[in-house]
């Protein structure tokens, strides 16, 4: 067995969501795309290399009977279910403590009735990490948390943000807090007891692990599927290089469902502007299974709560 560790997750954004994020017109009854379209093919790759992955769902999405099967199917191949909130607010970490409890109680309790799993683990949307949810996850005795991003680069996610939502009225009167915020970059890379007051500090005996989204050593560039498939192969082989010099570190490579999503019936220019979207799908699959098969043949894949059984024994 490979001495390194790597956790691959998926955040199960709906193409709801990203409407909403970025103003878009979506072709009716799509608005489930990345259950009905990406999660399928993203379990059948996984299942096939035999990788476990977790993945984040919004309690929304798995209150819809179907979306719920898919889920419980994934969790009899071996993967994991954590959440991603109620309803994956793009203001997130504005919001107060109550409403920040509101959205992992309820997000909680939708992934406990459409799996029969309580999940262990929590991503905010948007990395929106705070003391706040912190607290909360605390109280409500997750494992661990999975929403800081130890980068100083939030600033470009930012602009592109901004740069896609031209033009548009999405979030409009709504202050958005996505992206990593500046301090997040003082992070730990590794996977830390995270202080309730100063989530980007440790506490030895904090009852909840942080587990950063990953960053490179060093220049602690963002390596996460979307940006590797716009950045290119050489991009992606020189953050994997990184992450191979530090063995003890482990890698939490981070996909989305819609990077795995087919685009074609939706006319919104969104699609044809957009980093990411806009590659042609069948490449953007391609590259998704060699990111895997390298991820794979240099670390041992298993999910989030087995990796904290693993460091806590
Ligand atoms: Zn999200």
């Amino acid at each position: 067995m490979s001495p390194r560790s790597a956790l691959i997750h998926v955040d199960l954004d709906n193409l709801w969501s990203i409407a909403a994020c970025y103003g878009l017109c979506l072709p009716a009854g799509s608005e489930n795309g990345i259950y009905d379209d990406a999660l399928p093919r993203l379990l059948g790759i996984f299942n096939e290399m035999e990788i476990p992955a977790t993945f984040f769902a919004v309690g929304r999405d798995v209150e819809l009977p179907d979306n719920a099967v898919k889920l419980r199917k994934a969790i009899v191949s071996g993967h994991e279910i954590a959440s991603h909130s109620q309803t994956h607010p793009l203001n997130f970490r504005a919001l107060s403590e109550r409403e920040i409890d509101h959205e992992v109680e309820q997000g909680g309790k939708s992934i406990y009735h459409g799996t029969g799993q309580k999940p262990s683990g929590f991503r905010a949307p948007g990395y929106a990490v705070s003391q706040s949810l912190i607290r909360v996850l605390i109280r409500r005795g997750y494992h661990y948390d999975s929403s800081i991003m130890p980068s100083p680069y939030g600033f470009a996610f930012r602009w592109m943000d901004a740069w896609l939502r031209r033009g548009t009225t999405a979030g409009s009167g709504l202050r958005k807090t996505q992206f990593p915020y500046f301090c997040d970059a003082l992070a730990s890379l590794s996977p830390y007891r995270v202080n309730p007051n100063h989530p980007e500090r440790e506490l030895a005996s904090s009852g909840l692990l942080e587990i950063p989204v990953a960053a490179s050593p060093l220049l602690r560039l963002p390596f996460q599927a979307g940006v590797c498939l716009r950045l290119g192969r050489r991009y992606f082989e020189a953050q994997l290089s990184a992450f191979l010099k530090r063995p003890s570190l482990p890698l939490v490579f981070l996909l989305h469902g819609a990077d795995a999503a087919d685009f074609q019936a939706c006319t919104d220019p969104f699609f044809r502007r957009a980093p990411v979207f806009s590659l042609p799908f069948a490449d953007r699959i391609g590259k998704i299974r060699i990111y895997l098969e390298r991820i794979r043949s240099n670390y041992d894949c298993l999910t989030t709560m087995d990796f904290v059984r693993r460091i806590k024994t």
